[in-house]
């Protein structure tokens, strides 16, 4: 789940629950573990970290209980925080692109499932930090950032090479999932061969 409704009226009242996670900074969680339990924080141990659910409001209270007494605070949108099942959604809404293989939306190359590597078309650090991001995510009718409208099908080798990149490769990105795209693409790459052959075979018949 991304994010929570109010649980006193779900159906009018949409409270965007932020993660905040608290670390030991100068001082050790240790000595306030009692007060973070009674404010329903539960210690990860995976991560050696607090941390709990709330509304931004609750979240600037606990930064500033965690600057008072040195303690390393930080809060994430889950909206812009890339979820653990993204992968497993992307395949369950888009079965296959073409026969029984994904194309890679970056180069067009054929995958098989097992190959493909599946990427965040608008990078999660970007939208995350950017409001210009989070605005292009809305208006591509995204409601988070792991929305599946948001995730593509990539080659490791093009996903390496994008990475957290944003303008051109975002374009790509969503253009690449069309047929069409890749019709025209091939279509201008065939003329523009043809043109270059057409010159060549001028040039070689009037001055060879
Ligand atoms: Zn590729």
């Amino acid at each position: 789940m991304d994010y929570k409704a109010s649980p006193c009226n779900p159906f009018f009242y949409h409270i965007y629950f932020m993660r905040c996670y608290i670390k030991n900074g100068a001082n050790s969680t240790y000595y306030y573990k009692d007060i973070l339990r009674n404010n329903d924080f539960v210690f990860n141990p995976r991560y050696n970290r607090w941390q709990k659910d709330c509304s931004s409001s609750e979240g600037k209270k606990y930064a500033r209980f965690c600057r008072r007494r040195g303690l390393n605070f930080t809060i994430e949108d889950p909206k812009y925080t890339r979820s653990t099942d993204y992968r497993q959604s992307f395949f369950k809404e888009r079965p296959y692109d073409r026969g029984r293989k994904y194309r890679c939306v970056y180069c067009g190359k054929l995958l098989k499932k097992s190959q493909v590597e599946v990427d965040h078309v608008i990078p999660v650090d970007k939208a995350a930090n950017y409001n210009k991001y989070k605005r292009l995510l809305r208006l591509s009718g995204c409601k988070t950032i792991n929305d599946v409208k948001n995730l593509s099908a990539s080659c490791r080798k093009c996903n390496r090479r994008k990475s957290n990149k944003a303008g051109y490769w975002i374009i790509r990105g969503f253009l690449g999932r069309s047929f069409l795209y890749w019709t025209i693409k091939r279509t201008f790459i065939g003329l523009f061969y043809s043109i270059i052959l057409i010159i060549l075979g001028v040039c070689i018949k009037y001055y060879v």
